[in-house]
């Protein structure tokens, strides 16, 4: 958890921005969750349930500065509802493989894909600042229950 709240730090140890109770009960309940793509919806029932009266529309405005501040990702991932995570490492990266039926979302971190698509950017002359990758399909358990 504390290296979470480094990010929020510049070298010099000085919050480059105020870590407002709100933005830290909203870290904090995406880190209960072992750092697994919440909607909006769902941190604020988690937030609920731990006492934390937070509206929809104010964990939204957090979840928009911690974006920008690169402290929290917003993916889509199918379903209609973006998702939150943190962002466990500057510059890890990992994709998504995501089952159209029970909705499971799975990890897969790969150094190499991500080089491969930063190569191509590059020669392409493309500064990425977020690369994204979900990949649909079924889960072992639904291509049996087929
Ligand atoms: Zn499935
Ligand atoms: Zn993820």
């Amino acid at each position: 958890m504390e290296s979470i709240f480094s990010l929020v730090k510049n070298p010099d140890s000085k919050p480059v921005f105020r870590l407002t109770p709100q933005r830290k009960a909203i870290m904090r309940a995406l880190w209960d969750k072992g750092n697994k793509h919440l909607t909006v919806e769902d941190i604020h029932s988690a937030l609920s349930k731990q006492g934390e009266k937070l509206g929809i529309a104010t964990i939204y405005r957090n979840l928009i500065t911690l974006e920008q501040l690169g402290i929290v990702n917003k993916l889509d991932l199918g379903g209609g509802r973006f998702r939150y995570e943190l962002v466990s490492r500057p510059n890890s990266f990992h994709y998504h493989l995501v089952c159209q039926k029970c909705g499971e979302i799975m990890e897969v971190e790969d150094p190499i894909c991500y080089q491969i698509i930063q190569s191509t950017a590059q020669n392409l002359c493309f500064q990425t600042n977020q690369v994204e990758l979900t990949v649909t399909g079924y889960c072992k358990k639904c291509q049996e229950a087929i």
